[in-house]
């Protein structure tokens, strides 16, 4: 898409407190993951949203990792967040921070409420505080605890720090309203007590704060403008808003907006989890996980996802969009950029019987007809070839134009061959198709202009290099795989054909060299590119990004 204003709702917010001055002019966000798994799809169009806007209104953008839980958080996923976020451009300067951190002057705040009378520490368990929670038509109970005086609060309070008890035996609640309307606001939890050990703080605390209240903290102390949120926190607004007021600190700005939803995939790190943990897949990087990691493993473009989530755009209302439209952005930035190629998936021997045996000649090949400046490149062209075996046909089908008994074709920057004769094995199998050339049919001779009703790729038996080619399908194949039949869940809806190896494919020469993390169009076939993690150097092995047809004109009619 071309760089142009964009505008949002978000945007539209954050205009107007420019005008009123309301941050001074400043703008800051940041994006807050937890680190308890690989980012997704969904989080690229948080992290594009938040480090977007800070880089149209010359602001800031801070990664803050919301690692407050110590049981499922790992180093592994820090680290992959961190390149994650980098991959995608959010420029976050110096400003990597962790919520952690903060959890002394979490503490320090908390003793401020209960000096003030608005914490308490309660010893209900977590069955009894949900009994008496009450539902959205009926108020809540008050906890026989929420009378303890401020002396016996600040006493149990640095006892819970200290380690003295279990797990689940006390919490450490806000006191605002057991009647409210809004159920989060209903004495909700602070602290809980967790013995574990934490992937940074280690065993320095056994309390922990909950997400509501560490949350409006680390948005306070960063000096945060806007809070950029997904909407099921649109209820949890009151309680960041109270807690901050109550503390008396500085109060940033929470909004809400709809969580990206994909169809055909899940968006949910749970489930994601469990792809993984029960071997779905080969790894949070598999390259059909819905995973950033996965997505640049398997080809895609920082530049591709990042227009798909401008042509997305942020809304207020939850929705699903069309995984077709994110691979329409991946295929329109590939198409302008890739080298094209040519590789025979599944190859059936050509020989030119009037093509003198030994002898070979180079053809010219256009590396990319959308970029004038990528110029040609050579490719040998033999006595015996490979063609794909889809692109010949012993009994063709109606309008079947390309290779087949009595016909011709041009093979694509070479010449035009006819059929001449097949080969069959002792089971009837075609193993080899003859045929004859035209010797003047090449570019720059004088038969260059004949016309013929089809062109086809190939390569140069001898000149081929063999390759592993991995082609990929949906990973589910429900457009909402959470549509699973009763006692099922969402792995019933996998689909069991979406990885395809193809061992023996036949490319040009140049693509026995190419190099990890590289894309190429492969003719007529579709895009790929090398695997970071298996290919060695001479040996690529290649991923499909995306196959080349077009299904665009069918999801904007949809849109429409
Ligand atoms: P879970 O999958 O466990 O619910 P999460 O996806 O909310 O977790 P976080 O690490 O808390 O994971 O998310 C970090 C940020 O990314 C949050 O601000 C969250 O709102 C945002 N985010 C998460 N999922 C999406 C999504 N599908 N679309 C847009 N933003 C998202
Ligand atoms: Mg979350």
């Amino acid at each position: 898409m071309e760089e142009k204003e964009k505008s949002d709702f978000i945007r539209d917010i954050i205009n107007d407190d420019l005008k009123t001055n309301k941050y001074q002019g400043r703008v800051h966000t940041r994006f807050p993951p937890e680190p308890n798994g690989y980012l997704h799809i969904g989080h690229a169009k948080s992290i594009c949203l938040n480090s977007g806007i800070a880089r149209d209104f010359s602001g800031k953008f801070n990664l803050r990792f919301d690692d407050t839980n110590p049981s499922k958080e790992e180093q592994e996923y820090v680290d992959s967040i961190v390149q994650d976020v980098q991959w995608l451009g959010g420029n976050f300067e110096d400003r990597l921070f962790f919520a952690s951190d903060y959890f002394e002057t979490m503490y320090e705040y908390a003793l401020r409420l209960i000096a003030k009378g608005k914490a308490y520490v309660c010893d209900l368990n977590a069955d009894e505080m949900r009994l008496s929670r009450g539902t959205l038509t009926e108020p809540g109970k008050e906890s026989p605890y929420r009378s303890r005086s401020v002396e016996e609060n600040l006493d149990l309070f640095a006892r819970m720090r200290k380690g003295e008890f279990a797990n689940g035996a006390k919490t450490l609640r806000a006191k605002i309203d057991m009647a409210s309307p809004n159920i989060n606001l209903r004495d909700p939890v602070m602290y809980r007590i967790v013995h574990e050990e934490h992937h940074r703080q280690k065993n320095a605390w056994c309390i922990y704060p909950t997400y509501d209240w560490a949350h409006g903290i680390e948005d306070s102390l960063e000096g945060i403008t806007h809070s950029i949120c997904t909407l099921e926190f649109e209820n949890h607004r009151p309680l960041y808003d109270w807690y901050l007021e109550e503390l008396g600190v500085y109060r940033p700005q929470q909004i809400e907006f709809a969580r990206l939803n994909l169809s055909y995939t899940v968006l949910s790190k749970r489930k994601l989890l469990r792809l993984v943990t029960e071997n779905h897949v080969s790894g949070w990087d598999d390259p059909r996980m819905p995973t950033i990691a996965g997505f640049r493993r398997r080809g895609y473009t920082a530049a591709s996802i990042k227009n798909f989530c401008d042509i997305i755009g942020v809304a207020k209302r939850d929705s699903t969009i069309d995984v077709t439209l994110l691979e329409y952005s991946i295929r329109e930035d590939l198409n302008k950029h890739s080298q094209r190629s040519m590789a025979v998936l599944n190859p059936l021997k050509v020989v030119i019987t009037n093509y003198p045996e030994g002898n070979s000649e180079e053809c010219t090949a256009v590396n990319n007809p959308e970029d004038e400046n990528s110029g040609t490149r050579q490719v040998p062209f033999s006595r015996e070839l490979y063609i794909d075996q889809e692109d010949f046909r012993e009994v063709p089908p109606p309008k079947y134009y390309r290779l087949s008994p009595g016909m011709e074709v041009r093979l694509k920057y070479a010449y035009i061959i006819k059929f001449e004769s097949i080969v069959k094995d002792a089971q009837g199998n075609v193993t080899e198709v003859h045929c004859t050339y035209d010797p003047e049919t090449k570019s720059g001779m004088a038969g260059a202009g004949r016309k013929v009703k089809a062109t086809i790729h190939w390569v140069s038996a001898a000149h081929a290099k063999d390759v592993e080619v991995r082609l990929y399908d949906r990973l589910f194949v429900k457009e909402n795989p959470d549509d699973a039949e009763e006692g099922k869940d969402f792995l019933s809806n996998l689909n069991p054909n979406s990885l395809q190896v193809l061992k023996n494919c036949k490319v040009e020469p140049m693509l026995g060299n190419a190099k990890a993390g590289e894309g190429y169009q492969f003719e007529r076939t579709g895009y790929f590119s090398v695997d970071p993690k298996d290919s060695q150097p001479g040996t690529p092995v290649f991923n499909r990004v995306v196959t080349l047809k077009d299904t665009w004109a069918k999801i904007e009619q949809k849109h429409r």
